[in-house]
Order: C-alpha cells, then structure tokens, then sequence
C-alpha cells in the first residue's frame, strides 16, 4: 500500500498519533495510508515545503489549501 511520504514531518499526524490514537487511525485510513494525494496538508507540503504548513490545517480543508496554493502564485 502507497503511505503518504510526509508521515515523519507532519505536525498534524504526529500530535495525533500522541494525543489521540483513534482519530489517527480514522485520518490513516481516509487520507495517510490510502488518499494522500486528496489531503490539504499534502497539497501545501508539496508546494512549500513540511516546515510552512500550520499545525492547524486539517486534511479535510481544501478550501484554505486552495487559498495558500492561490497566494503563491
Ligand atoms: S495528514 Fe496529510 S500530510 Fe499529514 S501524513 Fe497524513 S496524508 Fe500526509
């Protein structure tokens, strides 16, 4: 199975996976471990780089993901 390449240098995951098991394994499942290219912190990681991206950005949130990719270009 793919992974997304970004698991070690993901703040996001990273807080989860110490804080709150459960809700990881949903995000593993739904983005991490199979549809990581939909993520919104994928997007951004990608353009900019792991160390830009705010630990707040949810992976659901392609509306602000759009919004930062936009203030790039
Ligand atoms: S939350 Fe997104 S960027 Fe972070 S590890 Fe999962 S798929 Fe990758």
């Amino acid at each position: 199975m793919d992974t997304c390449g970004f698991r070690s240098s993901c703040v996001f995951y990273n807080d989860l996976k110490e804080k709150r098991p459960v809700t990881l394994g949903y995000i593993k499942e739904e983005y991490c471990d199979s549809n990581y290219s939909l993520c919104a912190r994928f997007m951004v990681y990608t353009a900019r780089g792991p160390c830009t991206v705010s630990k707040y950005l949810f992976p659901e949130d392609i509306h602000e993901a759009c919004k930062i990719l936009d203030e790039l270009n």
